[in-house]
């Protein structure tokens, strides 16, 4: 017999939310995939995925808190970022998540505070700093391990 899900599972799939529409650069986030994956990572919270039109960076991830006090990750991805490329900057990003939320699990601080609290202090040395952060070293060899996965459908196709 097959295990049927748990609600906390089933919440869990609901909790992650893209775009309505496939990015300019012709792709578009498979959200259920994506909600799998962040289920197995045991990542808690919801993510919310929006587009940016930026040129100057592929993605970025935040905690943001939700009109009723709880808190979601947002994932701001640039739609004009080639496929294969942006999908390495959401397990990139993904891998921020998880850091986080372990983070808050383990100093019983909140989530919010992640940044502020340890992810700055995690940098290398002088002149050194972002590349040399150690959260950011995890998150380049986690990416590039898992990017094999593909998060993203090609073209506006959802299925
Ligand atoms: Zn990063």
């Amino acid at each position: 017999m097959p295990k049927p899900l748990t609600l906390n599972e089933i919440n869990r799939l609901l909790a992650v939310s893209v775009p309505a529409t496939p990015a300019a650069e012709g792709w578009t986030l498979n959200e259920q995939l994506i909600a799998e994956v962040a289920m197995q990572l045991g990542i808690e919270h919801p993510i919310k995925f929006r587009y940016t039109s930026s040129r100057r960076k592929h993605g970025s991830v935040a905690v943001r808190m939700d009109a009723n006090g709880n808190y979601y990750h947002r994932i701001i991805v640039n739609q004009w970022t080639p496929r294969k490329r942006i999908n390495e900057t959401i397990w990139h990003e993904l891998c921020h998540i998880v850091q986080s939320e372990d983070w808050a699990k383990r100093s019983g601080r909140p989530l919010h505070r992640w940044m502020k609290e340890t992810y700055y202090k995690a940098n290398g040395g002088y002149g050194n700093t972002y590349k040399g952060n150690l959260y950011e070293i995890q998150a380049r060899e986690f990416a590039a391990k898992k990017c094999h996965i593909m998060l993203l459908w090609e073209g506006g196709d959802t299925q």
